[in-house]
């Protein structure tokens, strides 16, 4: 018999499983996929970490999570400065001084706010009515066209002009030349890859992997007193209010025997809309790698439908009011805790992730304190 049954070997499931084991409590976390770590995996190829669920950079502001991630590995000092390529011209992100300069050759930062404004006005648009429109009466013409339109169509699958204005509540503008994408105090890559803070967080726990709980949910729960379920909640519930909607992604990898260098920086997104992927990750830059070889992968926005991987929550106004009604139940649940992306419905950063189970475990174990 189990104190816990863990659904989910992600950061969320294993944060937890490692706080319970340290209360002298006995889990067993399982997963259905062939390995732990969840989205969050890496695995060791030609000596090189690859990220297999995407571009992973942790940044966070907080010093507690920040120094509880840091119990597990060491971070190099990696910043995100993606670069943005469109019809084959490059670009810097987030915007700053340097796109600006690009665009338009603007030395000045009130150049720059000059000719933003000037775009703005020149639209007309007081009342955005779509995504169109809240992006460039946000940054302008130029921008929206260039950096902004054909990637936002491609991650959503729609016209830019069919998808809501509240998508994109403000966008980051910067009037220095600063490329770091994230304003996070603290940043980096774990020097051996992600999969080893998890193998650290589970040592000396049961964990079975290839098990998926919905088909063998009779075992499993017959097997602990408690559950955490980081799976997706609606799968929980049989669909009975219907199911959440995602967006996917499709993941293209290869190793380049050829060269050992393919585009000079870690993330490079391709912000056309004929371009059918939306970015390539070069995974030796994440740790200044210099192997002979390189390793990329194309990442491919993609409908979802029951069985994909779901990636992205779509947060619109069917969705939220489907996900409360599964909310409320699952707060009446007295023996299972839901956590994590899946069973939140919500897109988390990493750090926000150990945050929620910090709090789960709080609220678990010293129930007065939270
Ligand atoms: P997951 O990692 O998804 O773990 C849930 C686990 O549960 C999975 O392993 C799954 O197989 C398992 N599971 C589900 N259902 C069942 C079932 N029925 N039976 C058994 N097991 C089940 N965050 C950052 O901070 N920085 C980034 O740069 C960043 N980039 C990202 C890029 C992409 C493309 C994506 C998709 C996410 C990114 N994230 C990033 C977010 C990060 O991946 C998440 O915060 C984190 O992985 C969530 O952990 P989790 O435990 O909630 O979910």
């Amino acid at each position: 018999m189990y104190d816990y049954l863990i659904v989910g070997a992600g950061l969320f499931g294993s944060v937890f499983a490692y706080e319970a084991k340290k209360r002298g409590k006995k889990c067993l976390v399982i997963d259905k996929r062939n390995h732990i770590a969840g989205n969050i995996y890496t695995e060791n190829i030609e000596g090189i970490n690859v990220h297999q669920y995407g571009a992973h950079i942790f940044h966070t502001n907080n010093k507690k999570i920040w120094d509880y991630v840091n119990q597990f590995t060491e971070f190099n000092r990696y910043t995100n400065s993606p670069v943005a390529n469109y019809k084959g011209k490059l670009y810097n992100l987030p915007f700053n001084m340097n796109t600006f300069h690009k665009l338009w050759g603007v030395v000045t930062p009130d150049e720059a706010k000059r000719k933003i404004e000037e775009q703005r006005k020149a639209s007309g648009i007081r009342h955005p009515k779509n995504l169109e429109e809240q992006a460039i009466s946000l940054v302008g013409t130029d921008i929206y066209e260039k950096l902004i339109k054909g990637y936002t169509e491609k991650q959503w699958g729609r016209s830019a002009k069919d998808l809501p204005a509240f998508i994109i509540k403000r966008l980051p503008v910067r009037f220095t030349f600063d490329n770091n994408y994230f304003n996070d105090r603290y940043q980096g890559i774990p020097i051996n890859g992600y999969t080893e803070i998890i193998d650290k967080m589970l040592a000396g726990i049961d964990v079975e992997l290839n098990c998926d709980f919905f088909q063998n949910r009779d075992r499993l729960e017959g097997l602990a007193k408690k559950i955490v379920f980081t799976g997706m909640i609606d799968q929980y519930y049989y669909y009975k209010f219907g199911p959440l909607e995602y967006r996917s992604l499709k993941f293209e990898t290869k190793v380049l025997e050829d060269t050992s260098n393919y585009q000079g920086n870690a993330v490079v997104n391709y912000t056309d809309r004929e371009t059918p992927f939306t970015r390539i990750i070069e995974h030796k830059h994440f740790e200044f790698g210099n192997q002979e070889k390189t390793i990329i992968t194309k990442e491919y926005p993609a409908e979802w439908k029951t069985g994909d991987e779901p990636y992205y929550p779509i947060n619109d106004e069917h969705n939220t009011q489907t996900y409360k009604k599964y909310k409320e139940l699952a707060e009446q649940e007295k023996d299972v805790i839901f956590g994590g992306r899946l069973a939140r419905y919500q897109y988390y950063d990493m750090h926000q992730v150990i945050g929620a189970a910090l709090v789960a475990v709080e609220k678990e174990f010293n129930p007065s304190n939270s």
